[in-house]
């Protein structure tokens, strides 16, 4: 899980915190003490972890924290302030131009995700911001990234502009630069070679590639699970190549945190993207209060918000409020819903953003992808009326249907119960006359 180990022993910190009534200076130096061993433990690298206990220190030690009422809460409040500004403080969005091309070199070490990050960003922008995106495969060492880019653009249907059997990476970003322009792309993506390791050779020609194409975006693709040794990683390219930002991948493993915590403070470069799963819908612009909070323990229920919202197209939206309405939800449109589900990401991907004390309540519940398909398979055992009108399901029914499935009649049962509660909770969340008034109970 994410940033499981200091999740962890931040929400054990903070329960000492809250319950010690009044806060002495020995108590903020071993609560800080136990920080700085927890962000070690993360691979954060130590200068900013000096800095960042520091910070504490200080603020605590003021006045804002020993004279408070609440101490403890003051404190976790401090703490979640330093950590937002560690992770960047503001959010910092992409400056788009008008009038000439948008151009985005990815640069990054081999396997970081520059290939997939590459087509992933073509693809939320082409949604988002209505561009017309154009991918350049000007890896030309790694084997097989050049057919890579080419299928991830098949597959998302954007255009690649790539050439086999040619060496020469800054002939082809020029050329790719020079067919988005006849053919009137906005936006071009270039997928450029990494290494296992810094090299001159590969830094030289990423410089000539930018001299070449004189990109708007220069975006250093880290890998997420790796830990401080990011930071040299990325001093360097910054140093050779004035990077405009960082995005970093694989935030969906069993991350530690270190990367994330220690390359703004030490490169001085935002974050602008996060990559968060294989999928290629797996990219999320990068929030620094929101991160702040999941590292914390303290969820990212925003994040959650969004990702249901993006999800749920508008049409679709209305319809199923409209059947609401009329009483006319039925076991299809519940199936529709809980594939909709499945495509946000498994259920507990989804847990993690809510806050680790709501998390325990599900701890023991079956919320892996078998249930969803157990769903789908007693679902689409039902009759076209059955599935309707629930209601006529009786007990013969229920046998021939959990036979027909492979499951068994109490999980053909548990099903249409669920259903009922989803129904009727669906019912009270589209009203919201009544979500306003906080009366809205789960089932
Ligand atoms: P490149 O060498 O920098 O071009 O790296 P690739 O784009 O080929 O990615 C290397 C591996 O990392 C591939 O298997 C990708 O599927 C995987 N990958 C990239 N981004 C993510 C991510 O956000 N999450 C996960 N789980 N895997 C990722």
């Amino acid at each position: 899980m994410v940033f499981e180990g200091l999740n962890e022993k931040f929400q054990n910190i903070f329960s000492q915190l809250k319950r010690k009534g009044k806060l002495n200076e020995k108590d903020i130096q071993e609560v800080n003490r136990e920080i700085k061993l927890a962000l070690l433990e993360a691979d954060v690298n130590f200068k900013v972890v000096k800095q960042f206990t520091k910070n504490l220190s200080e603020r605590a030690v003021g006045q804002e924290v020993l004279n408070s009422l609440t101490p403890g809460q003051q404190f976790i409040k401090i703490v979640k302030d330093e950590m937002t500004t560690l992770l960047g403080g503001e959010i910092e969005r992409m400056d788009f131009v008008d009038g000439r091309q948008n151009v985005f070199m990815l640069v990054g070490l081999q396997g970081a995700g520059k290939t997939t990050t590459a087509a992933k960003l073509a693809n939320l922008l082409q949604k988002e911001k209505k561009f017309k995106p154009l991918l350049v495969a000007c890896d030309v060492y790694r084997p097989a990234a050049i057919k890579q880019l080419e299928i991830l653009g098949n597959e998302l249907n954007i255009a690649v502009y790539s050439e086999h059997d040619v060496k020469d990476p800054v002939g082809i970003a020029r050329r790719g630069l020079q067919k988005a322009v006849a053919e009137h792309y906005d936006l071009v993506i270039m997928d450029t070679a990494g290494r296992l390791q810094i090299d001159e050779t590969l830094m030289e020609e990423l410089v000539n590639i930018k001299e070449a194409i004189n990109p708007t975006e220069i975006l250093l693709t880290v890998d997420g699970m790796t830990g401080q040794e990011s930071v040299n990683v990325a001093n360097e390219f910054n140093r050779l190549l004035d990077i405009s930002g960082v995005i970093l991948t694989k935030l969906d493993g069993d991350t530690r945190g270190g990367a994330a915590l220690s390359i703004t403070y030490t490169i001085g470069k935002a974050i602008k993207y996060i990559g968060t799963g294989e999928k290629l819908t797996d990219i999320e612009l990068f929030y620094p209060d929101r991160m702040a909070s999941r590292i914390l323990g303290m969820g990212d229920v925003l994040s959650l918000i969004d990702k249901a919202q993006n999800m749920m197209d508008e049409e679709k939206a209305k319809q199923l409020e409209e059947k609401l309405k009329t009483q006319d939800f039925d076991l299809n449109d519940f199936l529709e819903q809980i594939k909709q589900f499945e495509d946000m990401g498994s259920i507990s991907s989804l847990l993690e953003m809510m806050p680790a004390a709501n998390q325990k309540a599900f701890k023991n519940m079956d919320l892996s992808q078998t249930d969803t398909k157990r769903t789908e398979a007693i679902i689409l055992s039902m009759t076209k009326e059955e599935r309707h009108k629930p209601g006529m399901i009786n007990a013969s029914r229920r046998k021939r249907i959990a036979l027909g499935s492979g499951t068994k009649v109490a999980d053909v049962n548990r099903l249409l119960k669920g259903f009922e509660q989803s129904k009727k909770m669906m019912k009270q969340m589209s009203n919201p006359n009544i979500a306003k008034k906080g009366r809205m109970k789960l089932p």
